[in-house]
């Protein structure tokens, strides 16, 4: 196919790894080297930067900064010479994995609609990932598509989620959309990410959490512990000052730094897996963790939920062949 490079494999030691080439939005994923991660090669998109949800325990704050979301520039113009030039349709595109695809700003601009309108189509493979209610507007759509959705949902309390939380909906709204994406047709799972010790890790927390995506159709969950940045942490411990000694001992003295991160002590963190793998099998529940370590725990299929895309929409044969102009063209 002229102008796209295919995925090649090549061998490091043991273990093969695919190579994507990354476009002008659409990214080959990485996970910057971490071994921990056992995400399948895939592409990353994120319609916006920044993010308004503002989660206290947001990762990519430590290298975006803290600001609301905002349209990438140039971004439809960028997105259709990517589809034209640059994505592999064999591998799934995540949307997003260090912003949100849904925050209140979509309302507005639609960024993350129209890029559905022209990736469903086309018979590309998406996972949504997101804490925005907002997706249900796009059920119909992604219900005709080779899409799925998971969404973050790490506590039902109102109170905690509006703490950790602070920009997205209630839980409840969240668990509704799932709800309406199910009645569509549309594969749900949850990422119930991340369980920070003495704050959401109670396995009354988790059951709740777990039974709520359960009713509203959600068959998958995958899990993992917090883990601290110097950015996120601060914010933690400024929202949660009563766990400041606490949070220091786990993280900071007995807890390990881990390919850039402070991980809570390995046997801390197989607990809380643990847990959330028993309340899973009970109301029978697909299983995985997140850059963990304990793969050898997983029940599911995939890591990262991409496993429930269904396949309805075979690929168009001509991406790659034809020129920016007419995809251009087709969007006027
Ligand atoms: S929704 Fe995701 S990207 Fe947005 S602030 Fe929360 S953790 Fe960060």
């Amino acid at each position: 196919m002229m102008g796209m490079k295919k995925a090649s494999s090549m061998a490091t030691g043991s273990r093969r790894v695919t190579v994507l080439r990354s476009g002008k939005v659409v990214n080959a994923f990485d996970p910057w080297g971490n071994p921990l991660c056992t995400c399948p090669p895939k592409y990353s998109l994120n319609p916006y930067t920044g993010c308004s949800h503002f989660c206290l325990y947001c990762y990519a704050t430590s290298y975006i900064g803290r600001r609301p979301s905002t349209p990438k520039k140039r971004y439809k113009e960028r997105l259709l010479y990517d589809i034209a030039h640059v994505i592999n349709p064999a591998f799934h595109i995540d949307i997003s994995t260090s912003s949100d695809p849904y925050p209140p700003e979509e309302k507005e601009y639609g960024l993350t609609r129209w890029t559905l309108e022209q990736l469903l189509p086309r018979g590309f493979k998406v996972l949504i990932i997101t804490k925005g209610a907002l997706v249900e507007r796009d059920a119909e759509l992604l219900a005709g598509g080779n899409a799925a959705v998971t969404m973050t949902i790490t506590t039902m309390d109102t109170w905690l989620a509006s703490k950790l939380e602070p920009g997205a909906p209630t839980p409840r709204q969240r668990i509704r959309a799932l709800e309406k994406l199910n009645t569509y047709g549309v594969p749900i799972g949850i990422r119930l990410d991340p369980i920070l010790p003495l704050i959401n890790d109670s396995r009354e927390s988790v059951k709740e959490v777990l039974e709520a995506a359960y009713s509203a159709g959600a068959r998958f969950v995958v899990t993992s512990t917090y883990k601290a940045k110097p950015d996120n942490f601060r914010r933690i411990i400024e929202a949660f000052p009563e766990l400041e000694k606490k949070y220091r001992e786990l993280y900071k003295i007995k807890g390990e730094r881990l390919y850039g991160y402070r991980y809570l002590p390995v046997e801390v963190r197989k607990r809380i897996l643990l847990l959330v793998r028993e309340e899973a099998t009970r109301l029978g529940m697909e299983y995985a963790t997140c850059r963990e370590g304990f793969a050898q725990l997983h029940t599911a299929p995939s890591c990262d939920g991409s496993h429930l895309i269904p396949i309805r929409i075979k690929p168009t044969s001509n991406h790659g062949s034809q020129s920016l102009d007419k995809y251009l063209e087709l969007d006027r």
